[in-house]
């Protein structure tokens, strides 16, 4: 069965809790506190540990540079589209300049990062989502950037994977926003109606327009632990149904329960899954 390779046993990990006085000074970009146990770590150390905190396993936003890091082997991974320039189509005011600030602040021209690489010697194509970037919500250039990876994975029989990391659709950008949805949707039905592999990986967050379309509807869906999954806000829901909701509601613990994904990978193990899920899926392989 496909999902016994998900299987993992957790690693028990001691959380141990420094000094009150340590919690509390904190110095800026040295060291990095932990959202949830607020456990410290020295900043630099934070790629060895995957972003993942060693005391309560939460894992940290990574940047899509750094997923790429993580996840390709060496030297394989050559990114697509990083001309395309996001334009101000309802003339928003100071839209330019913010997406200016993000393309500065990130490296990236969008919120989004494509390419194509190697994963343990098997060629794939690859949309990794960057929420440090406008909340990676969807823009015209975020769609066209996914749509034309999903179009090359489709010419060179490839698999393909999509990192969701978004705040949903970009509000700046109206209906226009909305449209990317559909269109990476149909793209992927094109790759899918060829055979090809597609694995959707939710990240925190996945939320909005993203979540509803091309995210959740992988061969595969994955996600990675505690990663908040959901359409519309906690509030939103509760007042609309008028009832209270589960503490886990919108987790990706709560919906590979109730069905939704087919499994919960922790970073540590993400390169070795996909990978492993690819030679499964690739024709030809051994
Ligand atoms: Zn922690």
């Amino acid at each position: 069965m496909i999902r016994d390779i998900f299987k993992r046993k957790r690693r028990q990990k001691e959380a141990k809790m420094p000094s009150e006085q340590a919690k509390n000074d904190v110095p800026e970009g040295l060291m990095t506190k932990c959202p949830e146990c607020k456990d410290i770590q020295l900043t630099k150390d934070l790629m060895r540990l995957l972003k993942v905190c060693p005391a309560c396993d939460y894992h940290m936003r990574m940047t899509a540079n750094e997923r790429v890091e993580i996840l390709f082997d060496e030297n394989t991974f050559e990114s697509l589209d990083d001309h395309l320039k996001t334009e101000n189509p309802l003339g928003f005011p100071s839209y330019t300049e913010k997406v200016q600030q993000d393309a500065e602040k990130t490296g990236l021209n969008e919120a989004v990062l494509t390419g194509i690489g190697n994963i343990e010697g098997r060629q794939v194509a690859v949309a990794i989502m960057d929420a440090h970037f406008r909340m990676g919500s969807m823009g015209s250039v975020v769609g066209e950037k996914i749509t034309r990876a999903v179009e090359k994975a489709t010419e060179l029989n490839i698999p393909m994977l999509i990192f969701a990391a978004s705040g949903g659709a970009r509000m700046q950008e109206g209906v226009l926003s909305l449209m990317q949805m559909a269109k990476i949707s149909v793209a992927l039905n094109r790759h899918a109606e060829k055979g090809l592999l597609f694995v959707s990986i939710m990240t925190y967050p996945t939320t909005g327009g993203v979540s509803a379309s091309f995210a959740s509807v992988g061969d595969i869906n994955l996600a990675e632990p505690k990663a908040l999954i959901g359409f519309a806000g906690r509030r939103v829901i509760e007042q609309t149904v008028r009832e209270k909701l589960p503490n886990d509601f919108q987790t990706a613990e709560f919906l590979l329960e109730h069905g939704q994904l087919d499994a919960v990978v922790p970073r540590a193990d993400m390169r070795e899954t996909l990978s492993k899920i690819i030679r499964l899926h690739v024709k030809g392989n051994h």
